[in-house]
């Protein structure tokens, strides 16, 4: 298929990118997924917690409310059952448990957390136990994000979607049909359909047609640790610090052993440095090192700090977790999405294909077609590994465009 006959075309492979294309594909649609060079460091849903949200930990938040079901639909569309242990959210006064209440019941979740006694803690929290706390189990766990987003990828494969790894610009163009191209290594396209899922690369690629948006970019430092057998609840939400433990456990499927843990503070990333840097900051470790447990025993050789890129939408000049899907009058068949959650990307990838016609176009892919080998040409051969994975924090990697 030539350049100009392109029907869709994705920008990013994180996990929302995935799902559409996923789903574009299945609709019969032709898609060529524009994914960046791998390693891929700046995909979130590679460097986050992988943690099915409840929504209890945003009581403000509307969409709260829908976090936990749309993330359970996300997993049973893949055939994932839902998680069976729960993690455990910590308060420290009882003016927190009276807003977690209040809130558990307002998003319909209040028979799902329990009250544990403090020995219960004790055992299950191990060195990151903390003394005259209160403890409840709550639904939010990990979920095999990882594994989702390569049964995704295979999925959209078999029914006929392409992959490329290069970097995308969007540029103007009022010779073009819908007055932009999308530039991708070198080379100039006129889809009849774009659908920008760029993560934290999406504040650049709207600025290049010049379209004003709400979206902040923000950072989060992570400490992933090669060990987990220093907790035995797969997550730990410490409300008052704002201290998070996501456990993977080796023996669970696919096999993990490491703990992630991160700090609610943020850092906002200038527009320029948007989708790149992630260098951390002698302060972020600092801060992060500041509330970790005294006992806990982390031998500098299996430890790393990390970071990942976080895409919010401004609502009343606040940095809020939204989902945002943006379809400018200007530029016909463009729709640009965030997910705000991972766990909301299964909704917002219905939401933006609600956007799109589905024709069926003549020349279009079917179904099995690329279910072997991807087509000669395709440099799509990058795997979705395990999460935070050391090669994405290799800084001469890095760079490479
Ligand atoms: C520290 C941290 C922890 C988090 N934990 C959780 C959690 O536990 N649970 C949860 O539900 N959510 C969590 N989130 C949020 C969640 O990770 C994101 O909302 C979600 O991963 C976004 O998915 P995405 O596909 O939109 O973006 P991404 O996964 O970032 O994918 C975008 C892709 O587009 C690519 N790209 C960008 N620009 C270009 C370009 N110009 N050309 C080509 N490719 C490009 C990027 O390389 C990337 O691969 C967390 C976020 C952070 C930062």
């Amino acid at each position: 298929m030539s350049a100009g006959e392109r029907d869709v075309v994705v920008v990013g492979g994180g996990l929302l990118g995935l799902l559409v294309a996923e789903q574009l594909a299945q609709r019969h649609r032709s898609v060529e997924v524009l994914v960046s060079p791998r390693p891929d460091p700046r995909s979130d849903s590679q460097r986050n917690h992988s943690w099915l949200q409840s929504g209890l930990l945003y009581p403000d938040n509307e969409h709260a409310r829908k976090m936990y079901s749309d993330g359970l639909e996300m997993l049973e569309s893949f055939g994932y059952p839902p998680p069976t242990k729960g993690g455990v959210f910590r308060f420290s006064s009882e003016q927190e448990v009276k807003v977690f209440f209040d809130h558990a019941n307002k998003i319909k979740l209040r028979g799902k957390v329990k009250e544990i006694s403090d020995d219960e803690a004790r055992t299950r929290l191990g060195v990151f136990y903390q003394r005259g706390c209160f403890h409840f189990e709550v639904p939010d766990a990990p979920f095999p994000e990882a594994a989702l987003m390569e049964l995704a990828r295979a999925r959209a494969r078999a029914f006929g979607a392409q992959f490329r790894e290069c970097y995308v610009t969007f540029e103007r163009d009022e010779r073009a049909a819908n007055g932009y191209v999308v530039v991708a290594g070198g080379q100039r396209m006129a889809p009849t359909t774009t659908i920008s899922c760029a993560g934290a690369g999406t504040p650049g690629l709207l600025r290049a047609l010049n379209l004003a948006h709400p979206l902040t970019v923000s950072q989060s430092v992570l400490l992933v640790i090669d060990d987990a057998t220093q907790i035995r609840v797969p997550l730990l939400a410490d409300r008052t610090s704002g201290l998070t433990v996501v456990s993977w456990n080796r023996f669970d499927s696919p096999p993990r052993g490491r703990l992630v843990i991160g700090a609610a503070e943020r850092r906002s990333l200038p527009p320029e440095a948007e989708d790149l840097d992630r260098r951390i900051l002698p302060s972020e470790e600092a801060f992060l090192r500041s509330l970790l447990p005294p006992g806990l025993n982390v031998e500098k050789r299996m430890q790393r700090f990390t970071s990942g890129q976080k895409t919010d939408v401004l609502v009343d000049g606040r940095p809020t977790i939204a989902p945002w899907v943006y379809a400018p009058k200007e530029f016909p068949g463009l729709v640009f999405g965030t997910p705000g959650k991972a766990t909301l990307a299964y909704a917002v990838a219905q939401r933006i294909l609600s956007h799109i016609e589905q024709p069926s176009k003549p020349g279009g892919a079917n179904p099995g077609e690329g279910s072997g080998e991807p087509p000669p040409g395709t440099l799509w051969h990058a795997p979705i590994r395990g999460h935070h994975e050391p090669e994405y924090d290799s800084p001469h990697k890095r760079r490479g465009r």
